[in-house]
Order: structure tokens, then C-alpha cells, then sequence
């Protein structure tokens, strides 16, 4: 099968990371130190996380570079010291022998710049950190783009239900996308995989969407006139991180929209390319506000976008146009 070997050693990363994710999220829960308007557990689990993915794949697949989110510059500052040992703790809970230059050197791996020849990873240690600190929704999000394409999508969601039917069962999904192999599931505790796949719906009357939680990331009342537009009746489901391409994909909503807060705010490629490929292979249709593809061979940004849209594939069309008569020429 193509890509056996990068979909194992993505599968492992995530997997690993997600669980380095998990103690941190842990000792938040159970931690009476942190104060108001104190990120650092989030940006511990984030560091971390980048460092165990990027060192697992470059021993996997030597020479592929990485766009990753963070980079270690703030980590080699002598005044961070505690957080950096806190990071490298948090790194060798999952890799024991890594030290800490080795562990600094694996997030520098993470400044490629990306572009449109090539293979490279994309990663969003933790995307959602917004969730992560109200112990809501994250995900790990890493894929593997070539030549401007995401060909392997891998999302680990630590908090998500397994079954969304049943919010309050088991929780930690892990979603897995090749090119032309479709999407699976599995729970991220390991168990069986199984192919997910969109909504068959063709009413969007009869649609759930989801949108960010934070309304600062995506127009919640642009939504809710679009919404308002489809005859869309249901309240949106709210929900952090790209969790909701894994939504759609195995088909807790139909729609996704994210609409621009800001005319220049320009959307990240490790916000969006693993997602992409997850809803992609399960039958779903990804583009942004104006019903272009996404473009992820313009660098570390999507250059050429604005905003994001996903369905279900038989809503796009009446979502766009609905999109469009509601924000108009953007
Ligand atoms: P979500 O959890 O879907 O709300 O998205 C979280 C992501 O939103 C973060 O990873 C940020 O990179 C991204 N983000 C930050 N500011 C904005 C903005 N103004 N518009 C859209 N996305 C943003
Ligand atoms: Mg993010």
C-alpha cells in the first residue's frame, strides 16, 4: 500500500503525543497552582508535543522537513529555564532517552517554510488551545503534503467521544486519512479501526453545523444568518479545534464554516491540512468562503484564501451560495 510507512510512523507520533497531551491535561484537572490567564500548561504540552512528533519522524523518515506551529527560541532563553525543564519532563514521560538539546533541536525541526515542491510534515502540536485550557476539545493535527498536496491526514482528538451518540462514554479518537484510501477511526486507546464516512444528507434544512467555540476565530452571526438562509433550525455545534473536520467526517454534523473574523487574517496550513484529507477521503468537500480549493503550497499560509467551508459534498453548492449571499464579494 502507498504511504504505509509515513501513515505508521504519523500514527505513532500522534498516538504518542497525544497521550504526553493527556498528563498535562491531567495534572490541569487535578492542579490547584494555575491562576487566571495562565497559559503554561498548555504551552508546556504544546512544545512537548511538537518535540516528540518531530523527533519520531525524522528517525522514521529521515530528511522530510516539518512546518510546525512553534519553535524552541523562547525555550533556549535562559529565563525560561523552568519551562524548559518542564517541557523536557513532559517529553521523556513518552521518550525516556531524549535529552533536553535533543528535545530543542526536534521543535527547531518545525521552521521549514513550506511551499509548493516537495514532501513535507505540517503539524499543529496542539490545535484548539483554547480548549485545552477550559479541558474542552484539542486535537494533534500532523499531515504530510507533496508537491502542494495533502496526500496523509492524521488528527488525534484526546477529549473527543468515541461515539458521539454517547458524550458521556469513552473518550480519544484517533483519525486517519491517506489519498485515495479513505478515512478511518479508531479509539485512541487503541481497539479496532473502522471507515468513517459524511452524511448522506441533501437537505441543508436538515442539517447540524459546527463552528469555533471562540467567536473572535470564525463570525458567529454571519453562521447563524447562513444558517438562517438554509433553513437551518438546530442550534450550531460548537466546538474547538479540528474536531470538526473528524465531525463531519464521521458525520456528527454536515456542515463546518468558518468565517472571517478579520480582512487580514490569513488561515495556517497546520490549522487545515490534516483535516482536509480526513473529510476528503470520507466523501466530504472542503473549500474556502468564496468556493476556492484550499491552496497549501503557498508557504506556511493558505495565501490564497479567506475563511473555510466543509460538507457533507451534496451541501456544498447551496452553502456557498448561501455563503455568498451573506458576506457578499470578500
Ligand atoms: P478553533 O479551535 O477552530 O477556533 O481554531 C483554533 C485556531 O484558530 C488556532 O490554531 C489559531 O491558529 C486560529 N486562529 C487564531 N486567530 C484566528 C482568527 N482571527 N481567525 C481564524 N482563526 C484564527
Ligand atoms: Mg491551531
Amino acid at each position: 500500500m502507498p504511504y504505509e510507512i509515513e501513515r505508521a510512523a504519523a500514527v505513532e507520533a500522534v498516538t504518542l503525543a497525544s497521550g504526553l497531551c493527556r498528563a498535562v491535561q491531567q495534572r490541569l484537572v487535578a492542579g490547584t497552582t494555575l491562576t487566571k490567564g495562565d497559559r503554561s500548561p498548555v504551552t508546556v504540552a504544546d512544545y512537548g508535543a511538537q518535540a516528540v512528533v518531530s523527533h519520531l519522524l525524522a528517525q522514521a523518515l529521515p530528511g522530510v522537513p516539518l512546518v510546525g506551529e512553534e519553535d524552541a527560541a523562547a525555550l533556549r532563553d535562559p529565563a525560561n529555564a523552568a519551562l524548559k525543564d518542564k517541557v523536557v519532563a513532559g517529553v521523556n514521560a513518552v521518550l525516556p532517552e531524549l535529552t533536553a538539546d535533543a528535545a530543542l533541536a526536534a521543535i527547531d525541526r518545525g521552521t521549514y517554510e513550506g511551499g509548493a515542491s516537495g514532501r513535507f510534515w505540517t503539524l499543529d502540536p496542539i490545535d484548539g488551545t483554547k480548549g485545552f485550557l477550559r479541558l474542552d476539545q484539542y486535537a494533534v493535527a500532523l499531515a504530510l503534503i507533496e508537491d502542494g498536496e495533502v496526500v496523509l491526514g492524521v488528527l488525534g482528538c484526546p477529549n473527543l467521544p468515541v461515539d458521539a451518540a454517547d458524550p458521556d462514554g469513552p473518550r480519544g479518537c484517533l483519525f486517519v486519512a491517506v489519498k485515495g484510501q479513505g478515512a478511518t477511526m479508531a479509539p485512541l486507546d487503541g481497539g479496532p479501526e473502522r471507515a468513517i464516512r459524511v452524511t448522506e444528507l441533501a437537505d441543508p434544512a436538515a442539517a447540524r453545523f459546527c463552528e469555533s467555540v471562540e467567536k473572535a476565530h470564525s463570525d458567529h452571526s454571519d453562521a447563524a444568518q447562513i444558517a438562517a438562509r438554509l433553513g437551518i433550525t438546530r442550534p450550531p455545534f460548537r466546538i474547538d479545534s479540528q474536531c470538526k473536520y473528524g465531525s463531519v467526517a464521521r458525520g456528527d454534523a454536515s456542515i463546518y464554516l468558518r468565517l472571517p473574523t478579520r480582512k487580514d487574517y490569513v488561515e495556517k496550513i497546520w490549522d487545515h491540512a490534516a483535516g482536509w484529507r480526513v473529510v476528503v477521503e470520507a466523501g466530504g468537500q472542503v473549500s474556502d468562503a468564496r468556493g476556492l480549493p484550499l491552496n497549501f503550497s503557498q508557504g506556511r499560509r493558505l495565501e490564497h484564501n479567506k475563511g473555510v467551508i466543509v460538507t457533507n459534498g451534496r451541501l456544498h453548492a447551496p452553502v456557498i451560495a448561501a455563503v455568498k449571499a451573506v458576506l457578499g464579494d470578500i
